[in-house]
């Protein structure tokens, strides 16, 4: 996707903080950041949405959620942590290739908003 902000990321050709890659999965510290720690776990390659890359790609899908489980215990500790995946406009998602956001280091409430 030529012009699609998270694949730039993935392909080095725009900057991030890069908190942990493989070869199919970046994670990325969010640039406006919900809670002291706040990343976003993606696939390197282009799905826009969680269902997309549920119908093409579980194996993937999987990699994507273990690698955001993993951080959110390094992060939030013996305290939990938040994934939560916006999907299309009234799901939230501003940026249209998948990514969770795994947000730890304070309480947070629900429901959101
Ligand atoms: P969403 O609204 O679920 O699509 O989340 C998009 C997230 O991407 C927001 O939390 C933004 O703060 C974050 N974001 C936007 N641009 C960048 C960027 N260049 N680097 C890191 N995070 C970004
Ligand atoms: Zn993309």
């Amino acid at each position: 996707m030529d012009d699609c902000l998270f694949c730039k990321i993935a392909a080095g050709e725009l900057p991030a903080t890069v908190v942990e890659r493989t070869e199919d999965v970046i994670a990325i510290r969010d640039v406006n950041p919900q809670a002291p720690s706040h990343v976003l776990v993606m696939p390197v390659a282009h799905h826009a949405t969680i269902a997309d890359l549920l119908d093409k790609d579980v194996a993937l899908a999987t990699r994507v959620m273990e690698t955001a489980s993993a951080l959110g215990r390094r992060a939030g500790a013996a305290n939990g942590f938040r994934l939560v995946v916006n999907t299309g406009s009234d799901g939230g998602q501003t940026v249209d290739h998948v990514h969770v956001h795994v947000l730890a280091g304070r309480h947070m409430s629900w429901p959101p908003g």
